[in-house]
């Protein structure tokens, strides 16, 4: 008998990355692959007024794969809000915000997963290595996490950043939020749920520039 897959949403915010794209997907079919039938993949991107030719390279991709999306904005609206743009759009029963630059590495991928079906409504997944990371990214980092818990009534988990899955659950919660102005990764944390965790070490850029 045919057994209803699971859906998993990947929500990619993309600004220049024409040399990215391919790539990106090419990893992601390594991953999703071998899950195959039981978890099937959908692939939101978000262009955020690319002046490159990301939308081309996208709309290469998209021709010969239909679990690929894109959401095309009119202008650079910045990371949060496009990744939000995607978050209206997304379909799965769970998703995944993720940069489309590699370094969030898709290789934990299916251990997210499995912690979800483990009852895990959120599974943030944790960089454990800032090493590849310049100086001054990493104390730059580090005082950020420092200060905004410190000022903040609710602090949120360092060393995790947009990369981590939410429940449909909790994707609907968010969208409920009126926040016009997002820090998307405050408001994950913000809004509970049973959370789990995984480990991984973020590599260097892919291509492409910051
Ligand atoms: N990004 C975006 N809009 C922007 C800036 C970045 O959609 O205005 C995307 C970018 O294409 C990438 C992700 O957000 O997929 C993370 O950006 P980046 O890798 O430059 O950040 P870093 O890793 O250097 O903190
Ligand atoms: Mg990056």
């Amino acid at each position: 008998e045919h057994q209803q897959s699971t859906l998993i949403s990947l929500v990619v915010p993309v600004f220049n990355e024409q040399d990215s794209i391919g790539r990106f997907v090419e990893s992601l079919r390594e991953v999703f692959n071998p899950l195959a039938p039981s978890v099937a993949c959908q692939i939101v991107f978000v262009n955020d007024g690319s002046q490159d030719a990301t939308e081309f390279a996208i709309r290469t991709v998209m021709q010969k794969d239909e679990r690929i999306a894109l959401i095309n904005l009119s202008r650079n609206f910045g990371k949060d809000s496009a990744m939000c743009a995607g978050l209206e759009h997304a379909q799965g029963d769970a998703v995944i915000p993720m940069d489309v630059d590699l370094q969030d590495a898709p290789e934990v991928i299916p251990d997210m997963i499995r912690k979800w079906r483990n009852g895990a409504k959120v599974v943030n997944a944790r960089r454990i290595d800032r090493s590849k990371d310049s100086w001054a990214k990493q104390m730059s980092a580090t005082a950020f996490y420092k200060v905004f818990n410190a000022l903040s009534e609710h602090s949120i988990p360092s060393n995790v950043g947009d990369f981590r899955l939410l429940d449909r659950q909790v994707v609907d919660v968010v969208r409920t939020l009126g926040e016009r102005s997002r820090f998307n990764k405050s408001l994950f944390s913000w809004v509970g749920f049973e959370t789990a965790e995984v480990t991984f070490e973020r590599p260097e850029r892919a291509a492409g520039t910051s």
